[in-house]
């Protein structure tokens, strides 16, 4: 039987063909559960017992629940809304006598060859003028639209040796024939519902078409788009959402633009959650020092994508701490803190998981090679916390089509769930109780 969390993952990134879709569906999905928006530039009303979000941009939100005034500290946790792909350029159209092409850009460092020969299409949102005020709309254009077409073998028999590949010739999508001039921004202002002339702005990027699907003799193992890194938003705020209340102050966040180094005004790198932990505290009556104080009693769990052993290349991977597809969460170890996880996370974390009875396994960087960053390090420099940095094995992390296992959605959910209901506070002589 498939595994009706992975089901329910696949479903939600089937409908967020860009951030802003997954944010959106993650806004939704709160004010289902009965959580109110708070808008960043309206004064907050908190109050005990209260369910609130607030979003950055469009592409970060952050959620949240108030237990009680006097609140020990945070219980967070962080992963991000956007994947590598290509965004569109101001003036995209490059036509020819034959061909009408897109030019786009890199967003983020994608596995390039994953895009090519597939149907792909252009989804985020545009800026349009209505009457007297300017508005956001999101837009996909769900259709299967364009291909970036491989050169024949016949033409580069030496393809198959090793071949570099240019954004800006090899990978620029084709839309049509010549006559297709002006079609893209006529579809996209349809889609908006607005005249082209009043689009004025836009954050278009292609999406690749082909839906998740479950994979493997027994169907073990998934495959999608973008599971870097919406497998772990998913799991982590379905853990948020099903959690038993806890003592201390549940924070589920969801950063954009990870991808590209995170220091965006509503990236990891920003202010957005120092400034929202420090309103929740001013709007609780809370002082500064009382603000530190919760701070000092606070834990974040970044929740990023894994890399499982390979199956071709075992060699790539630590030989000893090397996770696997449906092996449950993994906590992920750099000595150069590249990942947060240190002797006091690591130990809280498993003590959490293994209560609920979830599976933990370890990665590490062959001690040779550098890895991957993510959100832990960068957000720790704004909001400074005890971290561990998790996540769900995969293959061909920055693929356009990447590869995790059917049961591990699941573990995350309840490793979540288990972390949530929890509250992590210092005693006197310094020892943390779970
Ligand atoms: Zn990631």
């Amino acid at each position: 039987m498939r595994n009706p969390a992975a089901e329910n993952l696949l479903e939600f990134i089937g409908k967020s063909p860009s951030c802003y879709h997954a944010v959106e569906n993650i806004r939704r999905a709160l004010l289902e559960a009965g959580y109110r928006e708070l808008r960043e530039w309206e004064p907050w009303q908190l109050r005990e017992g209260g369910r609130y979000f607030t979003a950055r941009n469009d592409s970060s939100i952050l959620a949240f629940r108030v237990p009680a005034r006097d609140f020990p500290g945070f219980q967070m946790a962080a992963a991000h809304s956007d994947a590598p792909t290509f965004k569109l350029k101001e003036n995209p159209e490059l036509a020819d006598a034959h061909y009408l092409r897109l030019n786009t850009e890199p967003y983020g460092g994608m596995l390039m060859a994953s895009w090519f020969d597939r149907p792909l299409s252009v989804a985020g949102r545009v800026m349009v003028r209505e009457e007297d005020r300017i508005a956001q709309k999101l837009v996909a254009l769900d259709r299967d639209l364009l291909m970036i077409p491989s050169v024949a073998i016949h033409m580069n028999r030496e393809v198959n040796d090793g071949f570099k590949y240019l954004a800006n010739v090899d990978l620029v999508p084709l839309l049509g024939g010549p006559e297709s001039g002006g079609k893209l921004s006529a579809m996209i202002a349809e889609a908006a519902g607005v005249r082209a002339e009043d689009v004025l702005g836009s954050d278009l990027f292609l999406y690749n078409r082909q839906p998740g699907v479950f994979l493997g003799a027994s169907e073990e193992f998934i495959a999608s788009p973008k599971l870097d890194d919406l497998e772990c938003a998913y799991g982590i705020l379905r853990g948020f959402l099903t959690a038993q209340e806890s003592r201390s102050v549940p924070v589920c966040v969801i950063f954009d633009n990870e991808e590209v180094g995170s220091l965006t005004k509503q990236g990891a790198d920003s202010t957005f959650l120092a400034d929202t932990l420090r309103r929740i505290c001013s709007s609780l009556g809370r002082t500064e020092e009382e603000y530190r104080m919760a701070l000092a009693q606070s834990f974040l769990v970044s929740a990023d994508n894994a890399h499982a052993q390979h199956p071709n290349h075992p060699e790539y991977a630590d030989s000893r701490n090397c996770p696997y597809m449906n092996g449950g969460v993994v906590v992920k170890y750099n000595a150069n803190q590249h990942y947060t996880t240190d002797a006091v996370s690591s130990a809280l974390f498993r003590e959490v998981c293994l209560k609920a009875g979830v599976p933990v396994q370890t990665f590490a960087n062959r001690s040779d090679m550098r890895g991957g960053s993510t959100l832990g390090n960068i957000s720790n420099a704004q909001v400074s916390v005890n971290t561990v940095d998790i996540g769900l094995a995969q293959l061909a992390m920055h693929s356009s089509f990447e590869t995790a296992g059917a049961l591990d959605p699941e573990y995350l959910v309840r490793a979540m769930g288990a972390y949530y209901a929890g509250s992590i506070r210092r005693r006197e002589d310094g020892e943390y109780l779970l």
